[in-house]
Parts: C-alpha cells; sequence; structure tokens
C-alpha cells in the first residue's frame, strides 16, 4: 500500500510517500514560499531535486508533488491512482475527535469548527486537505490530529480551575499536542518491553517540547494545554507562564495580547535565556566555552522537565518507563543525563555507556534501574500513515 502523508503549513507542506506495513519512505520532500513563489524540493534516497514552481496556493503545490511522484525522471510511481490513500496532519482537534477518522463533508466542517482553537494551522492543514480532494477526487483522504491522542485525560486534568462557562460554551480546556509523536513512541515501547499495561511518561523534547503521562497507552496528562505554548520551556516558546505577566508587559511597554504572545511563542524559551539560540547543538557549544547564559538556559530546561517527569509519576501513581524523543530527546546524551540525575530519588539509574548514542532505539536505563528508560525515535509520518491504512482498509 502507498500512503501519501502530507503536513501543510501556512507556506509550506511536507510530504512522504510511504509503505505503512514496512515504514519505507520511496520519496519525501517539501514545498516551501507558498504564496510567494513556490520551491520544491524532492528527495528520493540520496538524490535531492530542487525545482522553482509558481505556487500561488497550496493546490498548486499539491499538484507539483503529485507531478514529480510520476515524473519519469525524477519520480517514484507511474500514475496518481498508485496512491492508495491521503494522511493529512492536522493540528487541532478541539473536543470533536478523538481518533484520526475518514474525511467527508462533516470532517471539513468540524475542522473549519477548530479553527479559533489553531488559527494558525487549522486553515493551512484544511488547505491541504481540500487541495488533494480537488486533484485526487476518488482517493481517500485521512485526517490525524495532533490532540486526538490525548482526548482520554481525565478532567482533573483537562479542565483549567476557571469559570465552567469558558469551558462550556467556549471549549477552553487543556488539549495537549504532539500526539501523534506520543502515540507513536507509546505503541512502540508496549512492543519494546513487551507488555500492554504499564505506566509510563515520554519526554518528546525537540524545538517544541511536550511530555506525556501514559497509562496502558493512554493519554492521562500531557504539559501543553490549549495551546503548544503551555509546558516546558522550548526552543522560542516560554512554557508555563504566570497570566499576570502578560498583563503587566502589556501595560508597561504598550504591547497587544497579540504582540506579547508572539514575544512569549517566538522569542522565548531558550533563546531569550541563553541570548544565543533555540539550537540545543549551540546551547552545548555555548556551555563548553563557560558561557553563563547558555548554562542557565540548559539548565533551567532540564530542571523543568524534571519536575514535570516528577509530577507525572506522582499523577500516575508510579512509573515503570521513561522514554526520550525528537531531535534534543533522541540526539542529546547529556541531556537526558542531565534529567535523570533529578530523578535518582525514584531509583531512576542510567547505564552511561549505553546513554552514550544519538537516534537509536536502545534502554539506557541500569540493569538495577527500578524504571526502566529508553530513547525511541519518533516517526509521527509512519503513525499517520498507518492510522490512514487501518482507517482506509476497515472502510474496504
Ligand atoms: P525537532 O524539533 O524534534 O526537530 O528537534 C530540533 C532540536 O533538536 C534542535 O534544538 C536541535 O538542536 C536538536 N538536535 C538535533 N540534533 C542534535 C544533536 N546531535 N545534539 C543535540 N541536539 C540536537
Amino acid at each position: 500500500m502507498n500512503v501519501l502523508v502530507i503536513n501543510a503549513g501556512s507556506s509550506s507542506l511536507k510530504y512522504q510517500l510511504m509503505n505503512p506495513e514496512t515504514g519505507d519512505v520511496s520519496a519525501k520532500g517539501l514545498c516551501e514560499r507558498i504564496y510567494i513563489d513556490g520551491r520544491l524540493t524532492h528527495k528520493v534516497g540520496d538524490k535531492k531535486v530542487v525545482k522553482d514552481i509558481p505556487m500561488p496556493s497550496h493546490s498548486e503545490a499539491i499538484s507539483a508533488v503529485l507531478d514529480i511522484l510520476v515524473d519519469p525522471v525524477d519520480g517514484v510511481i507511474k500514475s496518481v491512482d498508485e496512491i492508495d490513500a491521503v494522511g493529512h496532519r492536522v493540528l487541532h482537534g478541539g473536543m470533536e475527535f478523538s481518533d484520526s477518522c475518514i474525511v467527508n463533508d462533516d470532517v471539513i466542517a468540524a475542522i473549519k469548527k477548530c479553527i479559533p482553537l489553531g488559527p494558525l494551522h487549522n486553515p493551512a492543514n484544511l488547505m491541504g486537505i481540500e487541495a488533494c480532494q480537488a486533484v485526487m477526487p476518488k482517493t481517500p483522504q485521512v485526517a490525524v490530529f495532533d490532540t486526538a491522542f490525548h482526548m482520554t485525560m481525565p478532567p482533573k486534568a483537562y479542565r483549567y480551575a476557571i469559570p465552567t462557562e469558558y469551558y462550556e460554551n467556549d471549549d477552553i480546556r487543556r488539549y495537549g499536542f504532539h500526539g501523534t509523536s506520543h502515540k507513536y513512541v507509546a505503541k512502540r515501547t508496549a512492543e519494546l518491553v513487551g507488555k500492554k499495561e504499564f505506566k509510563m511518561i515520554n519526554c518528546h523534547l525537540g524545538n517544541g517540547s511536550s511530555l506525556c503521562a501514559i497509562k496502558d497507552g493512554k493519554c492521562q496528562d500531557t504539559t501543553m494545554g490549549l495551546s503548544p505554548l503551555a509546558g516546558v520551556p522550548m526552543g522560542t516558546r516560554s512554557g508555563d507562564i504566570d497570566a499576570c505577566v502578560v498583563q503587566f508587559i502589556c501595560n508597561k511597554y504598550g504591547m497587544s495580547v497579540d504582540e506579547c504572545l508572539n514575544m512569549l511563542n517566538k522569542k522565548s524559551g531558550v533563546l531569550a535565556l541563553s541570548g544565543v539560540s533555540s539550537d540545543f547543538r549551540d546551547l552545548e557549544a555555548g556551555e563548553a566555552n563557560g558561557d553563563e547564559n547558555c548554562i542557565l538556559a540548559l539548565n533551567k530546561f532540564f530542571y523543568e522537565v524534571a519536575k514535570y517527569i516528577g509530577a507525572y509519576a506522582a499523577a500516575l501513581n508510579g512509573v515503570d518507563v521513561i522514554t526520550f524523543t525528537a531531535g534534543v530527546g533522541e540526539n542529546g546524551p547529556d541531556t537526558r543525563a542531565a534529567i535523570c540525575s533529578y530523578l535518582e530519588f525514584m531509583g531512576v539509574k542510567l547505564d552511561p555507556e549505553a546513554n552514550n548514542c544519538r537516534g537509536k532505539e536502545r534502554l539506557i536505563s541500569a540493569p538495577d534501574s527500578k524504571v526502566q528508560v529508553w530513547v525511541v525515535p519518533t516517526n509521527e509520518e509512519l503513525m499517520i500513515a498507518q492510522d490512514t491504512a487501518e482507517l482506509v482498509n476497515a472502510a474496504k
């Protein structure tokens, strides 16, 4: 089976053509500068092709992707009919979606209803879906939501302690994000530990970071909230912050709430604390040179991640497995060691030699550790492709 996985952003669109059973990727790439001019970068194995193609909308971007996939020289299939289904990443499913689903008119209407909750991403995700429907009307489309995995949270985790009317009238609550990644890692970890019933805390640490408390494969709590701004500090996002900080800054500097939130989303996090970069490799280089601000940024990050692990161990009343994933989680042995050093009181003990790895699926805790610690590289595209295949096969 061939599944085309699409992740449409406001001016970009990433794609992968993959086999959901094997995880083999036959081609992948990126359309950039949609609405500006348009550039396609297409990769097949080690071969990379870059083409400037006018993309006045997402529709032309999708057409460019399909054209290159069937191109006699750079393509990997003979006809678009060889694409059995398309899986779309959709940011916000609100309270409408607790699972992935095949796209129909009702689904489109429900995704539109969620636009106020995901104003930057949902319109772009919808454009990706509608562009595919227009160009390949007979091919089933599946929507996979970043929020869906978290819909098993109990009310004590997802409700904010604010007047009920905002929940009842406006759907204001914790939703959580990176759900496709957390779901993939939870599923894969169950295979690795050979159990279905266990308590785990997944640390998705990348440019955006979130943690997820998972019991028997189901999300119990997660650090992001109504939006991806909440939780631990990230590359450029502040993470949790007292709402009065917004009031203070807006009043003192004459900023609008939107401007202040832009600052909290794009100019904060480890970028702000270090004054150097949002990239953990740069922070580690700064730390090695004794840069105090880089050291503070890293220490703040380790501390807040460890604090949430402690909180989630209490929320789950114990933890059997801690997993690290995403750019920093998979590639940062020092980050993992620093975080786990806070957890010795819980009997967490790393095997330093096993932990000295990057991007590999591996058990990194010592044999006598009370909690298993794993590195499990995430694969959101594979999860999207698998969900898509499952739904499309079930509907046959
Ligand atoms: P992601 O958002 O999952 O793509 O993760 C991006 C983050 O991963 C960036 O902050 C990178 O600095 C970090 N990262 C990628 N490779 C490495 C590495 N080898 N060592 C430390 N951090 C890394």
